[in-house]
Parts: structure tokens; C-alpha cells; sequence
């Protein structure tokens, strides 16, 4: 069987997780964080990263800071994982669920400004499969209404909107290294702060509500209690071994290119009529996190899935949309979100990881090929 994912391992994780046990420091934000929130700042002009225990975390994270109210409410895509929208409920903010837009399930300014009111505070964008929401308009559209933008760049790993970082536009972003995302630490997340307002208080919510990190620059002389917080750091022994895959971002993102471009010249334009593949916008860049295809219908893509599996290959579908689902269907308001329900019954993901082979892939496109 050739499976839907295998995790990645760069070969000196373990190494570096070795060091750790011979250091000082196994909690949190010893030398090993430090490493990978210098890697990220560099690299793409981060104002302040913070590695978090999950992608989870980091949004709960962008919540605490948005500092909501009773009665505010959140604009967020239907089409996406369950913490996007967790996170804000939990702060007790009102979901609003935007449909996706007509060519790709990220949602557009067309999709949220109908939504917006004198209530709404926040507007969460997912940069499905790592392509970028058209930023410039979501932008220009929360300035007008005084409203923040997060990010939810789960995705999002090393990929531009018009040459500037994913999870650097935003007021705030989320980013994750579960083990399906490009870059891996079995579970882990990362908070990336852009607007300065929230750089002090994101490092106190991250350490318990308290100003430890303060402290441990040397800025204070004790450290107390100053606000509401939690334990949002990973031990050093996640940081090891995520650095060991920061190390290798180029090596790995070379190997899913050279992946996802076979997949492509071999069924791009040589799908059984009413299938489709991804349409990348012009102002953003593929960061090779996904290959899918749009099936023509919810029977199609069983049939698909079932031809696959029995040929042993697995592939997934994906999110199943929220507005309509067991826990938030009666608060919904009703709205039908059309394009949303259509990704839910038609994408169908395929294997993409580091090792996946030349010949495995051409099997792959052979059997869809040939359906
Ligand atoms: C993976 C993912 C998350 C959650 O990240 P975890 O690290 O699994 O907590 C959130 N949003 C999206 C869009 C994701 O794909």
C-alpha cells in the first residue's frame, strides 16, 4: 500500500535531541528554541516567532491576543480545520462561517465583506495548501473596518503572496509542524507576532501569564504574575528536533517540488473529463505542501477513492465543512455555502511525502489515467 503520508525524518533529530538531554535546559526556550525562532525571523522577516506545542495553540494564541469581547464576532472559512474556529469560540467570540471562492477554497473579499458588521473584530484567512489568500484586498478591506486579520498559515510553510512570506502579512499568524505538514515535529506550532502592539504580550500569555522571559533577557530583576497566559512552550527535545528539519527546509522543499511537478505533467491535461487539478493564482507561489484533484461529484470521488485504494494507493478527502456540522449546525445562521460544500464532496488528496518514489508516482498517475 502506498500510504497518504509518512513523516519525515532528516536523520539528525536524534542527535540533536541527544544533545538536550546532555544540556542544561529541557523545558522550554533554551538554545534549541532560540535556533528556530532565529531561523524563521531571518528568513522571512518575522517581527517575533514563538514555537508553540501545536498549530492549535498558536491560534488559541492569536485569539487571547485579539482580546475579544461578549458579543464580538470572528470571520472565518468554513472550509478548514477544526482549531481555526475552536480557538475563537473558546475566547467566547461568535464564529461567522465565509464560504470559499469559486476557483480555490480560500476565501475572498467578495465572500467576507457581506459578512462584516459593527461587531465584527477579527478576519481568519487559511492559506489553503500553502496558496495564498489575495492579501492586498482582505488587507485593505479589514483597514476600513478596524478589524485584525490572523492567519491561519498551518499550511503555509516557506510560500509567498506576491514575494512576501506567508504569516508576515497578517497582524498575526499561526503556523504548525504536525507530522502531515511540509516541516515536522511530531505534534508542534509556531505564533508569528507582525504588529509590535502584541509582541510584549504574546511572550507573557506564552509563558504562563507570567514575564519569565523578561526576566531571562535581564530586563527585570523578578518575575510575577501580570496577566492571563498558559503553557504554550514545547520542551527543547520538540525545538531539537525541529531544527534538524529547518536545517533540511531546502532539501525537503526540493523533493516535494520535484514530486508535485511529476504528479502534474502526468495528469494536468490528461484527466477523464469533469476532473480538474489546482489553479494557481498569479500572485502566489506553490510551496508544494498538497497535490489534489477536483472529482465531478461526491459519487465520483467515492469511486475514485474506492479504484485507488483498491489498487493500493490511499488517498483522502479533506475538511468536511464546519457551518454544518454536529456542534456548530444549530448556531449557524443558515446561510448555504456552496462552494465550501463542493470541496468538501469533490477534493481528493494524494500522497506527498519526501519519500514517495518516481515509480510509485507514475502508478499513481497510470491508475487515474486509466479510471
Ligand atoms: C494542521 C492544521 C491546524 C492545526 O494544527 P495542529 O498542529 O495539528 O494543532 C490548523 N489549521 C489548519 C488549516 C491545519 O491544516
Amino acid at each position: 500500500m502506498i500510504p497518504f503520508n509518512k513523516p519525515y525524518c532528516s536523520g539528525r533529530e536524534l542527535g540533536y535531541m541527544q544533545e538536550v538531554c546532555h544540556s542544561t535546559t529541557m523545558s522550554g526556550n533554551g538554545q534549541f528554541t532560540k535556533l528556530c525562532h532565529g531561523f524563521f525571523e531571518k528568513r522571512y522577516g518575522f517581527r517575533k516567532c514563538l514555537l508553540t506545542t501545536s498549530g492549535t495553540d498558536a491560534l488559541e494564541m492569536c485569539a487571547m491576543l485579539c482580546d475579544l469581547q461578549p458579543g464580538d464576532e470572528v470571520i472565518v472559512p468554513s472550509y478548514t480545520f477544526v482549531s481555526t474556529a475552536i480557538a475563537f469560540l473558546r475566547e467566547g467570540a461568535k464564529v461567522v462561517f465565509a464560504d470559499s471562492g469559486a476557483h480555490n477554497p480560500n476565501v475572498t473579499v467578495e465572500q467576507i465583506a457581506p459578512l462584516i458588521n459593527e461587531r465584527t473584530r477579527v478576519i481568519v484567512v487559511v492559506h489553503y495548501a500553502g496558496v495564498a489568500c489575495d492579501m492586498d484586498a482582505i488587507m485593505a478591506l479589514a483597514a476600513e473596518h478596524h478589524l485584525l486579520v490572523v492567519e491561519d498559515a498551518a499550511h503555509s510553510v516557506d510560500s509567498f503572496y506576491k514575494g512576501r512570506p506567508l504569516g508576515s502579512i497578517g497582524h498575526l499568524a499561526a503556523f504548525s509542524f504536525h507530522e502531515t505538514k511540509n516541516i515536522n515535529c511530531g505534534e508542534g506550532g509556531m505564533l508569528v507576532v507582525n504588529d509590535e502592539r502584541f509582541v510584549r504580550r504574546s511572550e507573557i500569555i506564552w509563558e504562563k501569564g507570567t514575564n519569565r522571559a523578561e526576566f531571562y533577557r535581564g530586563m527585570v530583576n523578578k518575575y510575577g504574575w501580570c496577566d492571563i497566559g498558559s503553557s504554550f512552550l514545547p520542551s527543547e527535545f520538540n525545538a531539537a528536533f525541529l531544527w534538524a528539519q529547518l536545517e533540511q527546509l531546502d532539501d525537503i522543499q526540493g523533493q516535494r517540488r520535484h514530486i508535485w511537478e511529476r504528479y502534474d505533467a502526468g495528469l494536468r491535461n490528461h484527466l477523464p473529463e469533469g476532473f480538474s487539478v489546482a489553479e494557481l493564482p498569479g500572485y502566489a507561489t506553490n510551496n508544494y505542501h498538497m497535490y489534489y484533484l477536483l472529482c465531478p461529484s461526491l459519487a465520483a470521488r467515492t469511486k475514485l477513492m474506492n479504484y485507488l485504494k483498491n489498487n493500493g494507493v490511499q488517498a483522502t478527502f479533506h475538511y468536511l465543512p464546519l457551518h454544518s456540522s454536529k456542534y456548530y449546525e444549530e448556531r449557524h445562521d443558515g446561510r448555504e455555502l456552496p462552494n465550501c460544500d463542493r470541496y468538501a464532496d469533490t477534493l481528493v488528496r494524494l500522497p506527498l511525502y519526501y519519500e514517495l518514489a518516481d515509480d510509485e508516482i507514475d502508478k499513481i498517475i497510470k491508475l487515474i489515467r486509466r479510471m
